[in-house]
C-alpha cells in the first residue's frame, strides 16, 4: 500500500510555526515562519500537519481587542483565553479539535507515525508546558492542546508534545531535536 516515496512520519504544528501573520497583534517574532524551529522541521524530511490557528478562526486576527497587547502580553492572554472559554461555543471548539483527530486516526489506520504534536508555550491556546492565566505565564496546558490530548487519551492514543517559543529558538530547536531524534 502506497508504494512510493512518502516517509509515513507526520509531525502536528501549531499553525503559527508556518505563518506568525496569525498571531495576536504585536507579538510576531519573525516575518514569515518560525525560522530557525521551521527549517528544522523541514530538515527533517517529514510530512507537516498545520493546525488552524483557533484564535484567528474563533475571535479573529485581531482578536477582538486589536490593541490588547497594550496591556502586556500575558495580560492579553489571559483575556483571550477568557473570550474562548466564554464565547466560543464548544461545537465549534470542538470541530476544530476532531479536524485534528480525524486525520490522526487516519494516517494511523494506515500505520503511518504521528512523530508529535508540536504547540506553543504561554499560548493561552496551543501552549504545552506554560500557558497564560491571572495575568501571568504559569505551569500548565492552553485551551486547544488541553482538549486534543483529552480526545488522545479518550481514545487511547500517546502522542508526544513539545512546547516551543519563538522568543527562545535555541531551547526551542533543542527540544524539537529531541522530539525528531535528530543531533
Ligand atoms: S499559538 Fe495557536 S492560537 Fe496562538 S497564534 Fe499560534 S496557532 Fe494561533
Amino acid at each position: 500500500m502506497f508504494p512510493d516515496v512518502r516517509g509515513r512520519k507526520i509531525l502536528i504544528v501549531a499553525h503559527c510555526i508556518f505563518n506568525q501573520n496569525a498571531v495576536m497583534n504585536s507579538v510576531a517574532s519573525y516575518p514569515g515562519t518560525m525560522e530557525k524551529v521551521a527549517n528544522l522541521i523541514m530538515d527533517a524530511k517529514i510530512g507537516i500537519l498545520q493546525m488552524p490557528c483557533l484564535e484567528m478562526n474563533t475571535l479573529g486576527l485581531d482578536r477582538g481587542k486589536i490593541e490588547g497587547y497594550k496591556d502586556g502580553i500575558t495580560v492579553e492572554n489571559t483575556r483571550i483565553r477568557g473570550a474562548l472559554e466564554e464565547n466560543i461555543p464548544d461545537k465549534i471548539m470542538n470541530d476544530f479539535v476532531n479536524y485534528i483527530i480525524l486525520q490522526i486516526k487516519e494516517y494511523m489506520r494506515y500505520g503511518f507515525t504521528i512523530v508529535g504534536i508540536v504547540g506553543i508555550n504561554r499560548s493561552p491556546t496551543c501552549g504545552v508546558n506554560t500557558t497564560s492565566a491571572n495575568g501571568v505565564e504559569v505551569e500548565g496546558e492552553g485551551i486547544f492542546i488541553q482538549k486534543i490530548k483529552r480526545e488522545l487519551k479518550n481514545l487511547n492514543i500517546e502522542i508526544p508534545f513539545v512546547g516551543v517559543k519563538g522568543s527562545e529558538p535555541e531551547k526551542s530547536v533543542a527540544d524539537l531535536k529531541a522530539l525528531l531524534g535528530m543531533k
